[in-house]
């Protein structure tokens, strides 16, 4: 891969930092009215998740805790998701009995969160719950049930707010997409 130039290299904004920002805000306040008077454990999957669990925790008015998880999915590309999924990091703390929420960037094909979600079930939550920045629709291969949504977006790869190509982009502060050449390069 060649060197990234985090402006050269981006085609377009797709959601800016200003529709982010405010999206997040809305997120939070409608989760802490819908579990108010209870405690919530925020469970992040590394690393695309970190800046939106940053912003969407200071969003939330009700007590919670945090964990993270860090998964990765082999056997597809930098581009595509295989649904073979490897726990690199487990929670730190038990969720027996606790109400959860995964806080995801992106479901594209479904197949990472459908195996968190199994995963997380037999841990026995008293409920578990799915937060997620960005849904990509139309790869859909398993059905999710996403209780709280940033934006539905088309059929594109992204970048920028956590999520990364080949690692590199995921501090731009707006969702963008990459000029087809940055793909193409070898
Ligand atoms: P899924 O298993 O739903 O196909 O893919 C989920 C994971 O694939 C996401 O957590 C993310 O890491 C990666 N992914 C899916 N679509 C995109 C995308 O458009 N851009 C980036 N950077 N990663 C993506």
């Amino acid at each position: 891969m060649r060197s990234p130039d985090l402006v050269a290299d981006v085609a377009g904004v797709l959601v800016s930092e200003e529709q982010i920002r405010a999206r997040v805000a809305e997120l939070g306040a409608q989760i802490s009215a819908d579990y108010a008077g209870r405690e919530l454990t925020l469970v992040s999957v590394l690393k695309g998740s970190l800046p939106f669990m940053a912003d969407l925790m200071r969003a939330i008015t009700i007590p919670v805790s945090i964990d993270l998880m860090e998964v990765s999915s082999y056997g597809g590309t930098a581009t595509e998701s295989s649904g073979l999924v490897r726990i690199l990091k487990d929670l730190s703390s038990s969720i027996d009995g606790r109400d959860v929420m995964i806080v995801e960037d992106i479901i594209d094909t479904g197949l990472t969160l459908n195996y968190l979600i199994r995963y997380l079930r037999g841990k026995n939550p008293r409920s578990l719950h799915i937060c997620t920045l960005l849904d990509k629709p139309a790869r859909r291969l398993v059905d999710i049930p996403i209780d709280y949504l940033g934006f539905t977006i088309p059929d594109q790869f992204v970048i920028g707010y956590g999520l990364d190509y080949g690692e590199h982009y995921r501090n731009l502060p707006f969702i963008g997409v990459l000029k087809p050449e940055v793909y193409a390069a070898p």
